[in-house]
């Protein structure tokens, strides 16, 4: 424990980030590093406790608690505190090989389960950890370290986001030839082309496959394994590994759901950072447009930021759930993820740019409004009753709240259902929740697209032991 007294003596502070007026103006990152002097008062709070729960990434009844992948916080906070800022961070690349995306876009579950937030704030972890992380790539302490050794067998990776990079990085670690395939033009999955360049920008993605292309990773883009090429050209690796994401949307079935102008989140932001990456920033697609996002979750958030960074004249989010609670629930105890209302970048952005919160609560769509020829004109909208069925808790709208307004565009942001399916049966197998393996010797599976949507640290996490996995099979061989 570095300072004994820290936690009584300073309080948790994180970036401030920059005002909504200007970064609404821009797609560059908003929210700023801490200084050093900051940073270790921070972690100075850590109270090395006894049982840390932050870096003991555990599911409770559902609920995760503490850092997936393992990250050593109590470590690291005691060497940042003390100076030791170089062997701080190599504490931190020991658990996390994409530290520069997730202190940047994880929600800190780490955050939620820290000892200090049980009657108090929080250490703020995730900025000692965006500290570190800066701090090794401007210090060159982040450099290629290809194996000393390769053990002649080869791996597959189909998919290149946060699972498809992490598993693909340990296996290339321990000496095995890696190829990863991916169907998009570059890789990093949604990392690249999802999560919008003013949470993550893109050049700290590139600048990560870099470094993975230097240790010997091979990447092979713009080939979607059983679409363009056959499976068969997998038949050469030793061992696969899926990480393909959960690329199934969940769909919208209501009238006018085919409407020119309705459209899922994810192509919608995909090309929003297209447009970035090839210089188009300063266009205004939506200029004079009334956007309509339907999902209120962080997906909806960043096409709420992404609509009105394209010029929107009025953006609304639509969510089916109630709000929840602004504190922790009895049910939903420290150090569980605190299941609680957050106002997220975006919805502050659309609160200064249009007066007013763009969420509506417990409100679905009901109908989309429009023709061929003008695509969307408007939306009707109804609140919803939530109601015992056989099927357990469902949404029913009522009639007498049902409303039309005006619309021009309509992004479906309800989550995912799953993996796409075009891949696994061409392999002809299953995958399977409960394991590594699929039903086909030497194909394992991780990530999205073997756990269902999650997060960037929880797809890291299961790419580890994938690995693992992939790697207690071939040593088997
Ligand atoms: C808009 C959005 C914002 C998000 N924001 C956050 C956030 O802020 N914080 C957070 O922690 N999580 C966030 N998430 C969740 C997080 O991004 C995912 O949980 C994580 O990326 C999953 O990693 P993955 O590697 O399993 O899959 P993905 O990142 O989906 O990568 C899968 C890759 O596989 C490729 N692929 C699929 N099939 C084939 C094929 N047949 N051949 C070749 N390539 C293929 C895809 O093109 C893709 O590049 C967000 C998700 C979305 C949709």
């Amino acid at each position: 424990m570095g300072k004994i007294t820290g936690f009584m003596e300073y309080d948790r502070t994180t970036a401030a980030e920059l005002p909504c007026d200007a970064r609404i103006r821009n797609w560059d990152a908003f929210h700023p590093a801490q200084s050093e002097p900051e940073i270790r008062e921070q972690a100075a709070r850590c109270m090395n406790c006894g049982v840390p729960f932050c870096h003991a990434g555990v599911n409770w009844r559902g609920v995760g608690s503490g850092c997936s992948i393992g990250n050593l916080i109590p470590e690291w906070n005691h060497l940042v505190y003390k100076g030791h800022l170089e062997e701080a961070y190599r504490r931190l690349e020991k658990t996390n090989p994409l530290h520069e995306c997730t202190s940047r876009v994880c929600p800190a579950l780490c955050e939620g389960a820290c000892t200090a937030g049980l009657n108090g704030d929080p250490i703020a972890i995730r900025e000692v950890e965006r500290f570190l992380s800066d701090l090794a790539w401007e210090k060159g302490w982040v450099t290629p370290r290809p194996p000393k050794a390769r053990n002649g067998k080869t791996v597959a990776v189909v998919g290149s986001g946060p699972a498809g990079l992490t598993a693909a990085n340990q296996l290339n670690q321990r000496g095995f030839t890696v190829t990863v395939f991916e169907k998009s033009e570059e890789p990093g999955g949604l990392l690249m082309f999802g999560i919008p360049n003013m949470k993550l920008p893109k050049s700290l993605v590139r600048r990560r496959i870099e470094l993975f292309r230097r240790e010997g990773i091979e990447f092979v883009c713009g080939v979607d394994v059983g679409r363009d090429v056959p499976v068969s050209e997998l038949d050469r690796f030793d061992a696969v590994l899926l990480c393909g994401g959960a690329g199934q949307p969940r769909d919208l079935s209501v009238t006018g759901r085919n409407l020119p102008g309705v459209r899922f989140a994810v192509p919608f932001l995909a090309e929003a950072t297209r447009r970035l990456l090839a210089g188009k920033m300063e266009e205004k697609p939506l200029s004079g447009r009334k956007v309509v996002v339907i999902g209120g979750g962080d997906t909806g958030n960043d096409c709420v930021a992404t609509s009105i960074r394209m010029g929107a004249n009025a953006v609304l989010q639509l969510e089916i759930m109630p709000p929840a609670p602004e504190t922790r629930r009895a049910d939903n105890p420290w150090p569980r993820w605190p299941l609680v209302l957050k106002t997220d970048y975006g919805q502050q952005e659309a609160i200064w740019m249009y007066g007013s919160d763009p969420r509506s609560f417990e409100v679905t769509a009901v109908s989309i409004i429009g023709n061929e020829t003008n695509g969307v004109t408007g939306i009707e909208t109804a609140q919803v009753e939530w109601i015992n069925t056989e099927r357990g808790r469902a949404p029913r709208p009522i009639e007498s709240t049902k409303r039309r307004q005006a619309a021009t565009d309509v992004l479906i942001a309800m989550g995912f259902v799953g993996a796409e399916t075009y891949l696994p049966e061409a392999l002809n197998l299953t995958l399977d929740r409960t394991a590594y393996s699929t039903t086909r010797m030497g194909v394992f599976a991780a990530g999205d697209m073997r756990t269902g949507q999650s997060l960037v640290v929880r797809a890291e996490a299961d790419a580890k032991r994938a690995a693992d996995e992939v790697e207690r099979y071939l040593s088997r061989q």
